[in-house]
């Protein structure tokens, strides 16, 4: 089992994505990432499984790439976890899993997949993620047994975190493994067809975000092995780019990613509400 390295003198992350597969997050919300370390958020990706099922390439591939797709989207820490691919279940020992990543990464915001999908590692992960996320503020939960995940692209030092909403996180004594609830947990739901709750302006960040899908080089490069269950990098280029343009006419941009949260949006002044109406 790889060993996680905790380092107690970097910040709690600001955000955490959670997916089941290496490379979901660069095609649900891999632009929004982005875009939030561009202004100084601390982000993490967590894949709950390593990709030793995939036609082509190997576990130890998409590790390679995993580390390479975190860097272009400026990621600080990246795990994923030993859940097997193909088989990611509910259960409490996957759960206590999670848990303790939470714990140690302290993220104020979450990102899971949407609770729908095709592929059932994709909607178990959403609950199991939001299960975690509830679990880890047990205060009497002990989750120091759970198997940790094994990082996969490296931390980097806390950078400046100004202006962000402060909490909890920061209590002075908190250990890495004490209990973390995050504040709010929205749903990345590129995959299936639902009206997103709003949706987030990545028209900046769109070519990167393309950049760190195609570092999946064993997964997206044209090649014989799965020709038949791959489409061509050019067809994903338009895949990507028509899905990117669709939610951006929604949010009267030119590209955007689609979320959705399950709580009421609050609105403060009727003035500042964007999006056009007519
Ligand atoms: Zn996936």
């Amino acid at each position: 089992m790889n060993s996680l390295t905790v380092t107690s003198d970097r910040a709690a992350l600001d955000i955490l994505a959670i997916a089941a597969h290496r490379d979901d997050v660069e095609q649900t919300c891999g632009g929004t990432l982005l875009k939030m370390a561009q202004r100084g958020c601390l982000i993490g990706i967590l894949d709950l499984t390593r990709g030793e099922m995939g036609t082509r390439g190997s576990a130890e591939n998409r590790a390679q790439e995993a580390a390479e797709a975190a860097r272009i989207l400026q990621v600080s820490w990246r795990g994923a976890l030993d859940i097997p691919d193909g088989r990611v279940e509910n259960t409490w020992e996957n759960k206590l899993k999670v848990a303790r990543v939470l714990r140690e990464q302290r993220p104020r915001v979450v990102i899971l997949p949407y609770w729908k999908g095709r592929h059932p590692d994709h909607y178990i992960a959403s609950t199991l993620g939001y299960e975690a996320c509830f679990l880890s503020g047990l205060a009497k939960l002990d989750c120091s047994a759970a198997d940790p995940a094994a990082v996969v692209a490296g931390v980097s030092p806390a950078t400046s975190r100004a202006g962000r909403p402060q909490d909890s996180r920061q209590d002075a004594g908190a250990t890495e493994l004490s209990p973390h609830r995050p504040f709010k947990i929205i749903y990345a739901t590129l995959y299936y067809d639902v009206r997103p709750t709003f949706v987030v302006d990545i028209t900046e960040q769109f070519e990167a975000r393309f950049e760190s899908l195609m570092a999946y080089k064993t997964q997206f490069s044209d090649q014989e092995a799965g020709k038949d269950l791959f489409p061509a990098q050019k067809e994903i280029r338009s895949r990507i780019e028509a899905m990117a343009r669709f939610y951006g006419i929604l949010g009267g941009v030119e590209y955007a990613e689609p979320f959705l949260q399950k709580e009421v949006g609050l609105v403060d002044d009727l003035m500042m509400i964007p999006v056009k109406s007519i």
